[in-house]
């Protein structure tokens, strides 16, 4: 079995972790089915956790609260699962011998990358306010940040959606023109 590769790879953690299940060409994929695939999964976001059941279990319920926050941010249960999972972690700011700021977290290690996408999922709020969107095309789930100047980005990504998109407009186009 070759690795799935995770689609728009430069998006935030919180976006990342939302984007780990799509409807593929053969169906539903979801990266993070077993464990193995959670391994792979923390490797290529850069979080150094040992994958466990339990944090693959924990992982999924973080991705459900995240992508509820997003499909629908005014919504009081939503909010309130996200705190609930912020919850699960602490953040200590030291200050360093060199004078630097440290900060560290407090989190069990099963709950660690949920809790880092929830933290990450924060900063997009307060850095860019309602930028978090999915893509305008009917079949495609992919989320996306709209880190665009006059938030007006549609696609996932041009090459693939934003294409599709303009090819069906053509094609409908042309068939008018022809009748
Ligand atoms: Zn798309």
């Amino acid at each position: 079995m070759t690795a799935t590769v995770q689609p728009l790879p430069d998006e935030p953690l919180a976006i990342r972790l939302l984007n780990t299940t799509w409807s593929g060409d053969t169906g539903e994929v979801d990266l993070l089915d077993e464990r193995a695939d959670l391994a792979r999964w923390l490797a290529s976001v850069d979080v150094a956790a040992r994958a466990t059941e339990e944090m693959r279990v924990a992982l999924r319920a973080a991705r459900s609260v995240i992508a509820a926050y997003a499909a629908d941010p005014d919504e009081t249960a939503a909010r309130q699962a996200l705190n609930a999972l912020l919850e699960q972690g602490a953040i200590t700011r030291t200050l360093g011998a060199g004078g630097e700021v440290v900060r560290s977290v407090t989190v069990d290690e099963s709950r660690l990358p949920g809790w880092m996408a929830a933290d990450d999922l924060l900063d997009i709020i307060t850095n860019r306010p309602g930028r978090i969107r999915q893509c305008a095309h009917p079949r495609c789930v992919l989320w996306f940040l709209d880190t665009s100047r006059n938030a007006s980005r549609r696609w996932c990504s041009m090459a693939g959606c934003g294409n599709r998109a303009k090819a069906q407009q053509h094609y409908r186009r042309h068939r008018h023109s022809n009748t």
